[in-house]
């Protein structure tokens, strides 16, 4: 089966099961986990931050971002499409007790005069802006990556009106595999980032949030132990993160290539609306208009030739690629879409 279902189904390698085995471990809530202590310490000093934590998952990292950042009776700007709106099944009020004030993205981009409208004037009957997330790459818009210029501009409105930011990076590695721009050059301009070793990476489980402040980061291991995300000999599964850092950045491209060809050869399909040009990096999404089969049925019927992706919404599909899979996979996945799509 060729799953593009998501970079999320990625297995460990026998090579980073072997690391996983081997590692050092130790009990985490005592700060005693020498992996878990070499991850945070690669991937702060890899990004330009002065601290880094382990969490189990991208949406715990998000929610203590927005729990540190934030007072109950707040509210954070956000794209409508974000993971954080759409995906975290309403943690942020639920857990923050703060409200969320969508923005409608280009492709899930917003820029800087967006956020400014956006942000609430500092008068007695208004609610207040209390941080500004921005999701690079942006999942629903189709993997985007934020020129760095824009999230300058974003940067220079959130100082002007003293407001933090967040980024989700959960694939902010596909951003900078793209782009090749260093990691801090856009870390440098959050509050907080959050980065996932499970997506493209490959890694079975964990996400890292990095900052500059050590009092947060306090606020943050209480935070995670208050929401069940402190962990034990954690070692396990930083050992994985530390192989996918050292072993699965570089080979991103693939994906972005194997993304880029699935996205040539739907645009050859009578019933697919796609613009290649819009895919840049390992996420595919294109619309299917005026085929016989409804949108579950065609899903369906990739699925008995081979080939597994999501349906996001009316005519709308997503594909994904990954690690796990190779050069023949996408030109078989190419070949079970022009079978199944074309009419
Ligand atoms: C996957 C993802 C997350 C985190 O997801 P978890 O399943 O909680 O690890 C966060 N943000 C974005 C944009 C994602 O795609």
């Amino acid at each position: 089966m060729i799953d593009l279902r998501s970079d999320t189904v990625t297995k460990p390698t026998e090579a980073m099961r072997a690391a996983m085995a081997r590692a050092d471990v130790g009990d985490d809530v005592y700060g005693e986990d020498p992996t878990v202590n070499r991850l945070q310490e690669m991937m702060a000093a890899m990004f330009g931050k002065k601290t880094a934590l382990l969490v189990p998952s991208g949406t715990m990292a998000n929610q203590l971002a927005i729990r540190l950042h934030t007072q109950p009776g707040q509210e954070v700007i956000v794209e409508s499409k974000a993971h954080i709106v759409r995906y975290e099944q309403g943690a942020a009020g639920a857990l923050a007790g703060v409200q969320l004030h969508w923005i409608v993205g280009d492709r899930g981009l917003i820029s800087a005069e967006q956020v400014e409208a956006a942000i609430r004037p500092k008068e007695p009957h208004t609610i207040q802006t209390g941080l500004i997330c921005i999701e690079n790459t942006h999942n629903s818009g189709g993997g985007t990556i934020y020129p760095l210029a824009t999230i300058e501009r974003i940067r220079a409105v959130a100082t002007t009106h003293g407001i933090p930011m967040h980024l989700d990076g959960a694939r902010l590695f596909n951003a900078i595999a793209a782009t090749s721009l260093p990691p801090a050059s856009y870390a440098q301009h959050f509050d907080s980032l959050s980065v996932c070793l499970s997506k493209g990476l490959g890694a079975p489980v964990g996400s890292v949030l990095m900052m500059n402040d050590l009092t947060l980061l306090e606020k943050a291991k209480r935070v995670r132990r208050m929401y069940g995300g402190a962990m034990r000999q954690a070692g396990i599964l930083a050992a994985a993160g530390i192989y996918a850092l050292e072993h699965h950045i570089e080979r991103l491209q693939e994906d972005h290539d194997h993304a880029k060809q699935l996205a040539r050869r739907l645009q050859q399909i009578s019933t697919v609306r796609i613009s290649p040009h819009d895919v840049d990096t390992n996420i595919v999404i294109f619309d299917v208009i005026g085929h016989r089969l409804a949108p579950p049925a065609i899903v369906a019927a990739l699925k008995k030739e081979g080939v597994l992706i999501n349906a996001i919404g009316g005519e709308s599909f997503r594909a994904v690629t990954h690690l796990d899979i190779s050069n023949s996979m996408a030109d078989e996945a190419c070949a079970i879409f022009t079978r199944v799509l074309a009419v």
